[in-house]
């Protein structure tokens, strides 16, 4: 075996490259939270080919003088830790390692003139070696260039996508930033075309934080989310939450920020999902901005070299701050749903282009067209005060055997009748649930799991809670335990696979989620089978019996699938579409 031997720089910079930038994306993001470190309110980015043959970032901060310039590049020197204190981290930056590392694995240039200097200087890195500084003609600010990303690391260079895969993480991760930055303002420019333009909101006031949001998250977002606001102990949440009809195939659209910073944390991910529950139907995502901000000591940042993931002191606490403000906010809300799914329907109507003429003019036809319709004698309206006294209105008539039409004190609502007799039926179960508990069976061959010797004993102390969820389990000895009873609703196959997802969870949270998760699925699923099938006529008295019942029931405004279960046009709504307003 070949004696040992410390590495030299070069090849621990190239080492260190493959964990710190990733893709040119990697390399965007660590170039701009260098800018908004230095005080930058406006920052630029160029890319050409996604990033991959040239990045270059200019900003307005603070700058560097020579001294820095030569520093800055080197391997763990950074200006960000003044008090040697990684317990208290308030700034992006703080390992000194993405200039070293990007100077290892491409073509690097800064130039930079720090604040108040008469000159401005310029260094190089080529593939790890430093030439510099010379002087530059740099007016403020600082620009990095990156050409050949990955040029002097081969194996990376092979992972890179297509330049328009490149461009698109690109965006993505700009995008991120600015979402957390409001006071500065951004740019992309890819191939010379500017793509991404945002200016400095000059604050961080809500309104200054809901404008830079909706910029960048569109105008669906902005009439579909509802604000969020909370505190517990030293710990805020704020943000804005998409209404749970606004939901997505991926879950790109979960903007997470710690303290300022972009985060794609598997764990807050986790607790998003478990806010929205069964609100969002099964393989599509939520759509959110939110910011958790908390004192730096109650929060790790250096758990991921590219500070993606972080780890929370007092985990419980956060959880329960995340879950238990979206399931309010989405609950206070849950009304909202049918209005703003309106502003869709309404632009499904179409209005005639051009005002309609009778075919043939003259006094005759005029006089017909004028003539009052005729009230049709069979379906009486209901007088206004029965209408004006519930929210959803009386029922007046049925579609196609498919929706409800009623009227309400100030405008009309459409149901779908399965839609809502589903998300009855499931309320009604869940709601049996935690009323009688849940019916268990015995197994005809109890079930042994293995787990480890510490998961085992976590999920045995907690052996009297899963009980009453139905689930009888016994220790079996060291990593085991035994399946007595499950819940009679549950797939027997499921058990092994239950069991080890319930312990890593308590590991995790301390709570036991997916038994109730999947217990509310399989309810989910019956209560579809059980429910009113469209296409069933339903006299006058059913159609108002279903309307009582969808007021009486929390987020009647959607089915167990996620699908809306009613819209409400507004007057007001109706009288734009005929331009009476
Ligand atoms: P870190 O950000 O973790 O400190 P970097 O390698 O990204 O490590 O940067 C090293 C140092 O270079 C920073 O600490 C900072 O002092 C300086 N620096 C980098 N980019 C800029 C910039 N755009 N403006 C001013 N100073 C910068
Ligand atoms: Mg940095």
């Amino acid at each position: 075996m070949p004696a040992i031997r410390v590495l030299p720089d070069s090849l621990i910079n190239r080492i260190a490259a493959g964990e710190v930038i990733e893709r040119p994306a990697a390399a965007v993001k660590e170039l701009v939270e260098n800018a908004l470190d230095a005080g930058a309110r406006r920052i630029a980015v160029r890319t050409q080919e996604g990033g991959t043959s040239r990045i270059a970032v200019t900003d307005d901060g603070g700058g560097m003088s020579r001294d820095d310039l030569l520093l800055a590049v080197r391997r763990h020197a950074t200006s960000k830790l003044p008090g040697d204190d990684l317990e208290r981290i308030g700034s992006f930056g703080f390992r000194g390692e993405a200039l070293a590392a990007i100077g290892a694995a491409a073509r690097l240039t800064i130039a930079s003139r720090q604040r108040g200097a008469d000159a401005a200087w310029e260094i190089a890195v080529d593939g790890g070696k430093v030439r510099g500084p010379k002087p530059s003609s740099l007016a403020a600010g600082t620009h990095v260039e990156v050409r050949d990303l990955f040029y002097a690391t081969p194996a990376r260079l092979k992972f890179l996508k297509s330049p328009a895969s490149e461009y698109g993480h690109v965006l993505e991760a700009l995008e991120r930033i600015a979402m957390s930055w409001p006071e500065a303002g951004f740019t992309l420019t890819e191939e010379g075309r500017r793509v991404f333009r945002v200016e400095p909101e000059g604050g961080l006031l809500p309104g200054q934080r809901r404008a830079r949001l909706c910029a960048i998250l569109g105008p669906e977002f902005a009439d579909n989310a509802v604000s969020v606001e909370s505190a517990r102990d030293n710990a805020t949440l704020s943000g804005w939450i998409g209404l749970p009809t606004l939901n997505r195939p991926h879950g790109r659209d979960q903007h997470l920020f710690v303290n300022a910073r972009p985060v794609r944390d598997r764990a807050l991910l986790g607790m998003v999902r478990a806010a929205y529950g069964d609100l969002i139907p099964h393989g599509r995502h939520a759509v959110v901005a939110l910011f958790l901000t908390l004192p730096p000591e109650e929060v790790d940042v250096n758990v991921h070299p590219a500070k993606l993931e972080v780890r929370f002191r007092d985990a419980n606490l956060v959880r329960g701050l995340i879950v238990s403000t979206l399931r309010d906010a989405l609950q206070k809300n849950a009304g909202l749903v049918a209005n703003t799914l309106a502003v869709a329907a309404l632009s499904s109507f179409q209005a005639p282009s051009a005002p309609a003429r009778p075919s043939a003019p003259g006094l005759g036809g005029f006089a017909d067209i004028a003539r009052p319709l005729a009230r049709p004698q069979d379906a009486p309206p209901p007088a206004p005060e029965e209408s004006a006294h519930y929210p959803l209105g009386a029922a007046l008539a049925q579609l196609h055997e498919t929706y409800i039409v009623a009227q309400t004190g100030d405008g009309l609502v459409l149901v779908d009748q399965h839609a809502a007799h589903e998300r009855l039926t499931y309320e009604r179960m869940k709601a049996a649930l935690k009323k009688d508990g849940v019916a268990r069976q015995g197994l005809l061959i109890p079930e042994v799991v293995e787990l480890g010797e510490a998961q085992a004993a976590r999920l045995v102390r907690r052996a009297d809670e899963l009980a009453e969820l139905g689930l009888v389990i016994e220790p079996f000895g060291g990593p085991a335990v035994v399946v007595r009873e499950v819940p009679a609703l549950m797939d027997k196959d499921d058990v092994p696979g239950l069991i080890k997802d319930l312990a890593a969870e308590i590991a995790e949270w301390d709570t036991p989620v997916s038994l109730k998760e999947r217990l509310e699925s399989v309810c989910a699923t019956l209560a579809c089978h059980g429910s009113v099938r469209a296409g069933r006529r339903l006299s006058q008295a059913e159609m108002n019996a279903l309307l009582r019942d969808m007021e009486s029931t929390p987020h009647a405004g959607q089915c167990n699938h996620g699908r809306p279960a009613y819209v409400e046009l507004k007057r007001a709504d109706i009288e734009k579409l005929f331009h009476r307003r």
